[in-house]
């Protein structure tokens, strides 16, 4: 089959690689002129199995409550006179009880665990590097409250197969020696030796390189305008190159893989995805002293912050450090807000000072993909040949090669290998 995939992110990228694998014919299109360049461009670098609590859950409520307003909130709600937030925000309360919390967590986990694997599998049958370290993710509280809190859903995962084992300040600094300067503020940690972290951006260059030997189209600087139905089925799709030259591109399926802009290209077709953009922040530094710096990754709970470490020489870089995270709902403006990047930049000076080199330190900002319930859309709609691959939030790098291999043996007619909530020709939303 000729499978036209929309979007050259981590989701297309991953998607298309596994399509040509079960032998077809794939082109992928993107309005950027490199792969990669939205969203995936700078995230957190985390493959984050344990990372599966949602951030509907039952505290929510009141805590976005208190965050309105705040401008360096973790979680920060920028009310608007936009119905498609109204919606979100609706929907975002109704994931919030006890049994959506408990039912997003399993499928979260579980693509992620066969997401991980296959990655795993990825990287040695195609020799990608990209930093990938395999040392664990840690995960560690300054709050009493905060870490309490996070036993029972730790306790949900390892029951779901995710080993996210609980340790004390004393061993969390043992697994991580440069946490030492906040060891009288740490009440707890939180330790999944399976889950690994990496920059997702070089990984999908990379990836583009082998779909490209392998015969993978890639239209790039092509800007989808709209899909077209005929006959109950997607007919063609048009695009604009970067001189307004108007394209027709003709597949028998399609896969939508456009990121936060996935619900703009999806609603003529009357198909409405649940999906709004949470802009998230990063922060890349040179490591100044490298034995200041952290080696495994981390997740610092209060600040909602990831850390990761990147050390390859590509492109003349060098030791770096990667922190990231923070949301803000505030439409699809990717402005950098210097209160958060500043305070992104001050929580690093006081976790390791003298680490990083925060006069040379770079800031992104990229919109998460976000669905109410962190569940990514992946998987049929109402028509035929048009499949999903989107919505994937927080966890986009996480789940990138399971929700790729799954899409692809979708379109193939071929079972998925994993147990998930995959969206089906009458429903959008798992
Ligand atoms: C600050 C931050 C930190 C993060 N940290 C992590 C982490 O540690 N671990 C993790 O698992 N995930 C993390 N994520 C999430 C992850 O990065 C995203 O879920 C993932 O990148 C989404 O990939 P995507 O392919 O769906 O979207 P994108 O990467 O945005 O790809 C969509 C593509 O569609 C193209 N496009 C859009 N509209 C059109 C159009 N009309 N025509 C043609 N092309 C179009 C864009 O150019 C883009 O290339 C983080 C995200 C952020 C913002």
């Amino acid at each position: 089959m000729r499978v036209i995939v929309l979007g050259a992110g981590l989701l297309g990228v991953t998607s298309a690689y596994y399509l040509q694998q079960l032998g077809h014919d794939v082109t992928v299109v993107d309005r950027q002129a490199t792969p990669a360049a939205e969203t995936s461009f700078a995230n957190g670098g985390q493959i984050s199995v344990s990372h599966a609590e949602p951030w509907a859950n039952p505290s929510a409520p009141l805590k976005v409550l208190q965050w309105l307003g705040k401008e360096d909130a973790p979680l920060l709600f920028r009310i608007r006179a936009d119905m498609r937030q109204w919606l979100w925000g609706l929907q975002f309360l109704r994931e919030c009880t006890p049994a959506r919390t408990r039912h997003n967590i399993e499928q979260i986990v579980r693509l992620g665990t066969y997401s991980r694997s296959m990655l795993q599998a990825l990287r040695r049958e195609a020799g990608i590097a990209y930093d990938e370290r395999t040392q664990g993710i840690l995960h560690f509280y300054t709050t009493q409250k905060e870490f309490d809190s996070a036993l029972k859903p730790a306790e949900q995962m390892r029951a779901l197969g995710c080993e996210r084992r609980v340790v004390s300040a004393d061993e969390a600094v043992r697994i991580e020696p440069a946490l030492v300067h906040i060891r009288p503020q740490l009440a707890g940690a939180t330790y999944t030796a399976e889950d690994e972290s990496g920059d997702a951006n070089r990984f999908a260059r990379q990836l583009v390189k082998a779909c490209e030997a392998a015969g993978v189209g890639f239209l790039m600087s092509h800007t989808v305008t709209a899909l077209r139905e005929a006959g109950g089925e997607i007919e063609h799709v048009e695009a604009t190159d970067i001189e307004g030259r108007f394209q027709r591109i003709k597949g028998d399926a399609y896969v939508l893989a456009l990121g936060s802009l996935s619900p703009m290209v999806a609603a003529p077709l009357g198909i409405r995805l649940p999906i709004y953009p949470a802009k998230g922040y990063s922060v890349t530094m040179p490591v100044k002293d490298a034995g200041k710096a952290h080696q495994v990754s981390l997740t610092d709970d209060e600040f909602k912050l990831v850390f990761s470490r990147y050390t390859s020489t590509e492109d003349g870089r060098g030791d770096r450090l990667r922190v990231a995270g923070t949301a803000e709902l505030n439409g699809y403006d990717r402005d950098l807000n210097r209160v958060r990047c500043e305070a992104i930049v001050r929580r690093v000076e006081q976790l390791f000072p003298g680490a990083g080199d925060a006069t040379q330190a770079q800031f992104w900002t990229g919109l998460r993909p976000a669905t109410p319930s962190n569940v990514p859309l992946i998987g049929r709609t109402r028509l035929p040949n048009f499949f999903l691959n989107t919505g994937h939030g927080t966890l986009g790098w996480t789940h990138a090669c399971g929700s790729g291999k799954s899409i692809a043996r979708i379109v193939s007619g071929l079972k998925p290998e994993v147990d998930f909530a995959f969206t089906t020709a009458g429903a959008s939303a798992p």
